[in-house]
């Protein structure tokens, strides 16, 4: 596992400016390469780490360039791995799919093969010693870039710099050096072979901490130090590869396989492992929206436009907050869990407890935002989303499967019926969010019908056998007799023999 450790530095103004220099340089040469590397992947059908650039269109050097390449590269392919995992979704699971023949299995199978290797913009493919026809690929070619177009293609206008040992090297000090710091960082700058000298503090988390270093330096921007036209703080940070590392700075990020989420207003986000963060939000929107809302029947009574600088100015503090959450939340969440997959339900944030007013800004925008903040971790951290549909995950147990209007006793409280299971409500309905994944019959394009059905089919998939065997007038058989989602399978289970007649 590769961990950063920030070294606080001692770099007077001068070096600072030139860092920025290099940094200001870097990104704009970031940007370029990968609208060079997104060409090369619609021409060439591949991505080149080590593809040749032409220095005449950058300011830093052709070393820098390589490391920069390497660097882009390197998100750019965790972007595209995540469509990779949509694609496959998308034939396995949509219902466009259905075509059992042996045409439609084999159209399928030559979708799959194409995006598995990534071969969605190559002109021609063999598989199997045939090569794929042409329909075929223009069709995982569309397909792609479809879901391409749903989503943000990654920025590289506020990237930090990840430079390998060509660029900046840290050593301990030497005769030219003062022996005071226990490293200096030798970077390069624009100027052709007029490196800087960067003297380094000692970390004492990074010291204490097992692990070989790696080669690498990472400059970034203080979170929120560029602000108004300023020069932010820069962090300088090594990397350590680590067998299990215990730090003091923070305890170890937990590795799990899938990560469920539910998200709302009430509680922000709720985990399947069961953690509530960003609560009480609904609180902090309510008193916006009833200031927002009096506004505007203020300015209509006046017979005035809605929009005014006070009523934008209010929009955007809801917006400034809802963002700031949803980066807060999300952040903290997954520097401590590292997930394979995160799953989350279709995003929803409306609430019956806002206006229809709020409800719709709040909706555009927090959904929006949410999904490029995770897109954002997903490339950051390598992790792949999968969107499940989300009806009825607040009314089914996580533990038995039990689908029913009043499992969910009120809006915080879980109660399950069936098996007397008591919880929040919230991590119950990101668990069976969770264990939706993969599952075709709860794809986003599903109708609220058919989850429903999905639903009771996974309950009485597994308790048929019990219930059928139940006495007439036993309590549990009473529950689930009562249930008005069952009522076309009371007489599948419990055949000329019912109570409710
Ligand atoms: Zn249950």
């Amino acid at each position: 596992m590769m961990r950063t450790y920030p070294y606080s530095h001692a770099a007077n103004a001068v070096k600072e400016r030139q860092i920025w220099d290099v940094l200001r340089a870097y990104r704009q040469s970031a940007q370029r390469i990968a609208n060079d590397q997104w060409k090369s992947l619609f021409i060439t059908g591949s991505m080149e780490k080590d593809g040749s650039i032409c220095p005449a269109d950058h300011i830093i050097s052709k070393r820098y360039l390589q490391t920069c390449q390497r660097q882009v590269v390197g998100v750019l392919k965790s972007w595209l791995s995540n469509r990779k995992n949509d694609f496959r979704m998308l034939v396995i699971h949509s219902s466009l799919w259905k075509d059992k023949t042996e045409d439609g299995e084999r159209l399928r199978i030559q979708l799959l093969f194409i995006n598995k290797h990534g071969l969605w913009f190559k002109d021609r493919v063999v598989m199997r010693k045939e090569v794929i026809p042409a329909h075929v690929m223009r069709l995982a070619r569309n397909l792609f870039r479809r879901l391409m177009n749903k989503h943000n293609k990654p920025s590289f206008r506020h990237v930090g710099m990840a430079l390998d040992a060509k660029v900046a090297r840290v050593e301990a000090p030497n005769k030219a050096h003062s022996a005071e710091f226990p490293y200096w960082l030798t970077l390069a700058t624009l100027n052709p072979r007029k490196p800087i000298h960067i003297p380094l503090h000692e970390n004492p988390y990074a010291l204490a901490a097992d692990g070989d270093e790696k080669a690498f330096v990472q400059i970034n921007v203080r979170r929120g130090t560029a602000i108004a036209g300023q020069l932010g703080a820069l962090d300088i940070a090594r990397i350590k590869e680590s067998a299990p590392v215990f730090s003091l700075e923070r305890p170890r990020p937990q590795i799990v396989d899938t990560l469920g989420i539910d998200v709302g207003l009430r509680t922000l986000v709720a985990t399947s492992m069961g953690e509530l963060l960003g609560r009480n939000l609904i609180d902090r929107l309510s008193r916006l929206d009833a200031q927002i809302s009096r506004l505007a029947a203020e300015r209509q009574r006046q017979r005035l436009p809605v929009h005014s600088r006070r009523y934008d100015t209010l929009v955007n503090r809801m917006r400034s907050f809802l963002k700031n959450e949803i980066g807060r939340v999300l952040n903290g969440l997954f520097a401590r869990v590292h997930p394979a997959k995160v799953v989350i339900e279709s995003l929803d944030f409306r609430s019956p407890d806002l206006s229809r007013r709020l409800n719709r800004l709040v909706q555009n925008f927090g959904r929006t935002w949410f999904r490029q903040k995770l897109d954002m971790l997903s490339e950051e951290y390598g992790f792949l989303v999968e969107e499940v549909h989300a009806a009825y995950s607040s009314q089914t147990c996580k533990s038995c499967d039990y689908v029913a209007k009043n499992n969910r006793s009120s809006q915080s409280k879980f109660h399950c019926r069936f098996c007397g299971r008591k919880a929040h409500a919230d991590p119950n309905g990101a668990e069976v969010i969770r264990q939706r994944r993969s599952l075709p019959e709860y794809a986003p394009w599903r109708s609220k019908r058919q989850i429903l059905q999905a639903t009771v089919g996974r309950f009485l998939k597994r308790w048929t056998g019990r219930l059928s065997g139940m006495q007439v007038n036993s309590a549990l058989r009473l529950v689930v007799e009562g249930n008005p989602y069952f009522a076309d399978h009371r007489a599948a289970i419990w055949p000329g023999n019912t109570t409710t007649d």
